[in-house]
């Protein structure tokens, strides 16, 4: 849709689609405030951080001094020519940005992995292992009636996700669609935003730890199944409080557990995800039931869509071979670096300032939006645009069905990573 222009004749637009976490809401209105942008309608805490972020252009940087895009690019360019073992990191990009740099990777010998790959493979783990039955944000918001938010501060993550998927006033099914019940399955996670009598019937909340949330939903299983458990107390809950959201479950005409693994952030909790899976399963047999993984924020499931494309294999993938070698642990970039196995880290943060690198004293090429503040001078710097912002794009939506085109909002001479990364393949 072309943009309408406002009054002062900067452009106004509507429905923008917003880069800034994995549910890319789409139903943004941005226009001119000065120099920049300001979210008119539809923003949340993080979007406007993002947008109304200032336009600033600094140079090209090589040992932290200015220089050209050419001197920097061929300045990299060596670099990567040089390394024994690139690591391709951060991956805070869209899609033409990972497919670029999945292709430079191919051509220097490196590793490719994202920032949020460790919360992500909390996920990864169980569709490798048992797989597991997931729902979409359409489905979620149209269909479900029991909203379980197992173990994750939503909110915190995904400001609009509750405003948008669970507290919506309109069915696309129905005219009159039932209340739903929503139950927080943890400690301490903001309800605050689950408002709004005509939709939202029964706020439930359950102060389980994280750790222990596999253990009421192995309970519930077997509860299900027949089974007899001794003892009032199920994973630090009461045992009636189990018995009761058991049946919640087994009542539900759509239930939706939802979780986002960067908030499950204690050892093994890949097996909290299992545990959640498999439950789905086992209801799933007599109900309609599904999950619904969150997360994905700094462009992850684009990069791991990309990934998965490009390569077969999830992140983690080596090219030094000549093709793709896959290994969830020895390619983690963190363990490559800790390890010294790297001489050479690539970081890609281009929406967010918050995806600074690691502080490594491997040497690094840092393609950043200007306000990333690495914890040491980066061998090379070059400043990117954000997509959505200062350039086009295409983003994967965290639920994997559906990918949105990012507009560009303002006129910018940032470059975006994918350009970038294609001049320094170009001169390897
Ligand atoms: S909830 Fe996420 S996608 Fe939606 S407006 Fe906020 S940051 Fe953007």
């Amino acid at each position: 849709m072309e943009p309408e222009k406002s009054s002062n004749g900067a452009n106004h637009y509507q429905n923008v689609a917003c880069p800034f976490c994995g549910i890319l809401c789409d139903d943004l209105e941005i226009g001119p405030s000065g120099s920049g942008l300001k979210v008119l309608k539809n923003g949340c805490v993080k979007s406007v951080a993002g947008f109304e972020r200032p336009l600033v252009e600094p140079k090209p940087q090589v040992d932290g001094k200015d220089v050209s895009l050419d001197e920097a690019i061929a300045e990299a360019a060596r670099l990567i020519r040089e390394s024994r073992l690139p690591a391709f990191g951060g991956l805070g990009t869209d899609v033409d940005g990972v497919r670029a740099v999945i292709a430079l990777a191919e051509k220097g010998g490196g590793v490719v992995d994202h920032a949020l790959s460790d919360a992500q493979y909390r996920n990864f783990r169980v569709l490798q292992s048992s797989g597991w039955v997931l729902t979409t944000l359409t489905e979620a918001r149209n269909r479900a009636d029991l909203f379980i938010i197992a173990g994750s501060d939503v909110h915190k993550l995904h400001p609009r996700f509750f405003e948008r998927i669970v507290c919506n006033e309109a069915s696309m099914f129905s005219d009159n669609p039932p209340k739903r019940t929503v139950v927080f399955l943890g400690e301490g996670l903001d309800q605050s935003a689950v408002t709004g009598k005509e939709r939202i019937g029964e706020i439930v909340t359950l102060p389980v730890k994280s750790e222990r949330i596999a253990e009421v939903l192995d309970a519930m299983r077997a509860l299900n199944k027949g089974a007899t458990i001794p003892g009032d107390d199920i994973g630090g809950l009461p045992r009636a409080a189990v018995d009761d959201l058991l049946a919640r479950c087994k009542a539900a005409s759509y239930g939706v557990v939802v979780w986002a693994p960067p908030s499950l952030g204690f050892p093994s909790a890949d097996l909290t995800v299992q545990a959640i899976s498999e439950f789905v399963k086992d209801i799933n047999l007599t109900s309609r039931f599904a999950g619904l993984a969150l997360g994905g924020n700094e462009g992850a499931v684009s990069a791991g869509a990309v990934c998965g494309w490009q390569s077969g294999f999830p992140l983690r993938v080596s090219f030094a071979s000549g093709k793709p070698d896959y290994d969830a642990e020895r390619y983690a970039i963190s363990r490559l670096l800790y390890a010294k196995e790297t001489d050479l880290l690539l970081w890609i943060a281009s929406f967010s300032p918050d995806l600074t690198p690691p502080d490594t004293d491997v040497p690094m090429i840092l393609l950043g939006t200007p306000s990333v503040k690495p914890a040491r001078t980066p061998k090379v710097y070059i400043p990117v645009g954000t997509p959505g912002v200062d350039h086009a794009g295409v983003m994967v939506r965290v639920d994997n069905v559906v990918s949105l085109p990012l507009r560009k909002l303002r006129q910018s001479n940032l470059p975006s990573a994918a350009s970038v990364l294609e001049k320094i393949e170009a001169a390897l």
